[in-house]
């Protein structure tokens, strides 16, 4: 059995080894010149041998299907790792850097009033018995067309608070609160409770970069498999197979898996059309906008930990934190700047964001010396991508949860979007194991 999987990112990369594994002859089609897609480690733009993840960046406690890579191919996590919560962790407000006591003096009802937001989306995840099926919540149109701002409307959040909350839906959903659907955060937070993980979660980064992870999966593939710089223009299907054609020729398989983000897909011509419910899942799905921009200074002149800001770089962190040496204290700053944020800096070229964001970053830290690296990248401005992760805005979980999910004759969706753990590399990895053991007939 031949299988084209279209994409090298994680979910195309387990899928083919998945299939592989089971027997199948697999063709992994690449429109790009390398592999990873969303993971992707930057290295070239630093000196002193720092690196730093352009894309994916976290693995958070309950990724198991992570871990398990990790564990198989004796990988390790870096440092002690980060709690993730929605105060995170200074706040720089009015020119003047506020350590997290100071915050709680600047409103003292803030974490009761960021509480109650949270309450509201458990209190919606109480209807959700599984969470691959949040679409069957027995309220669930009425949830899914309420979107975060509605909720956040409600519970009555403080200037302090709406700020933390803004941010918060602009860095884990990578989009505004009006954009995501509450029956969607519900649905996440749902899914944590399956794995015991209940309000915080810790993440860490992966020691020596993520695209060592991607590396190793790639060389336990057959010789050959993956073919770079073939961009799937048009697919071909009857109940008997595929034809899926690119630029260089014509792959023939009895299935297709297309792992990747749907954004792309919109341009893939399907001969004959996908069914009207599918297409238009495809088309209309919601994507995060995530703006990342880095810049190394020399030596480190800022104090550890998360800050939050209502300047554009929204959320400075040092993604170096854990990368030291003897031979040079140099680190990195990285702005992360999603939803409207991270579309405003995606519309200026790379050395303009580097500007903007490096403003920012003096007006925080005092900083003075000039950088010596930097990068900034727009994911929306990425054809291949079209935007960060998927953000299932008002109303798309009931409509296009399920039959994004629903194999379609021969093509099967793979792929962060389409997975329980959306948004998430455990989610990739979810969706490629699953449209493999789906096609070999063992799930
Ligand atoms: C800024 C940012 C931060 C993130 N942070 C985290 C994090 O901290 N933790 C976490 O777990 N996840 C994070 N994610 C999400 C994570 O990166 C993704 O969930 C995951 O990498 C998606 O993998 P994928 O295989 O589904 O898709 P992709 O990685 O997008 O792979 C798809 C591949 O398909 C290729 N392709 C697209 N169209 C075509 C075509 N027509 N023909 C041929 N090839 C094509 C692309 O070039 C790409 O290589 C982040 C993502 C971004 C953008």
């Amino acid at each position: 059995m031949h299988v084209v999987v279209v994409g090298s990112g994680m979910a195309g990369l387990t899928c083919a080894l998945a299939l592989q594994a089971g027997g199948a002859d697999v063709t992994v089609l690449e429109g790009g010149q390398r592999l990873g897609g969303r993971a992707r480690t930057v290295r070239s733009a630093f000196q002193h041998g720092r690196y730093v993840e352009s894309g994916a960046e976290w693995i958070d406690t309950d990724h198991h299907r992570m871990r398990g890579l990790l564990d198989r191919y004796g990988l390790t996590l870096q440092g002690v790792g980060q709690e993730w919560t929605t105060i995170r962790r200074m706040l720089f407000r009015d020119g003047r850097m506020h350590a997290v006591d100071e915050i709680r003096s600047l409103d003292p009802s803030v974490d009761e009033q960021l509480g109650r937001l949270e309450d509201a989306f458990e209190r919606i995840a109480d209807g959700i018995d599984d969470p691959a099926r949040p679409d069957l919540h027995p309220d669930a149109a009425h949830h899914d067309e309420r979107s975060v701002a509605d909720v956040a409307a409600e519970v009555d959040l403080g200037e302090l608070a709406s700020l933390f909350a803004r941010r918060n839906s602009q860095g884990e959903f990578a989009a505004e609160q009006r954009e995501v659907s509450s029956l969607f955060v519900a649905q996440q937070r749902a899914q944590m409770r399956v794995h015991g993980i209940e309000g915080t979660v810790r993440a860490h980064r992966l020691e020596g970069g993520l695209d060592g992870l991607v590396q190793r999966l790639a060389a336990d593939l057959v010789p050959g498999t993956v073919r770079l710089g073939e961009t799937v223009r048009r697919v071909q299907w009857d109940d008997d197979g595929v034809q899926v054609h690119t630029d260089l020729g014509v792959h023939v398989g009895a299935h297709v898996v297309l792992a990747c983000s749907l954004v792309p897909l919109r341009s893939v011509q399907f001969t004959p059309e996908l069914p009207v419910p599918l297409a238009r899942a495809i088309r209309e799905l919601g994507y995060g906008t995530v703006t990342k921009t880095a810049l190394q200074f020399e030596s480190r002149r800022w104090p550890e930990g998360y800050a939050t800001t209502s300047l554009p770089a929204q959320r400075v962190y040092e993604p170096t934190v854990d990368q030291r040496d003897e031979e040079s204290d140099s680190g990195v700053l990285m702005a992360y700047a999603g939803g409207d944020g991270g579309r405003k800096l995606a519309v200026l070229d790379e050395p303009a964001r580097i500007a903007a964001v490096a403003d920012d970053l003096r007006a925080m830290y005092d900083l003075t010396e000039a950088p010596i690296g930097a990068f900034s990248r727009a994911w929306s401005n990425e054809p291949r991508y079209g935007g960060s992760y998927a953000a299932y805005g008002p109303g798309q979980v009931t409509a296009h949860w399920d039959v994004l999910r629903r194999p379609c004759g021969p093509i099967r969706l793979a792929g962060e979007a389409v997975a329980t753990w959306t948004g998430y590399l455990e989610g990739a990895v979810e969706s490629g194991e699953r449209a493999a053991g789906e096609i070999l007939g063992t799930v």
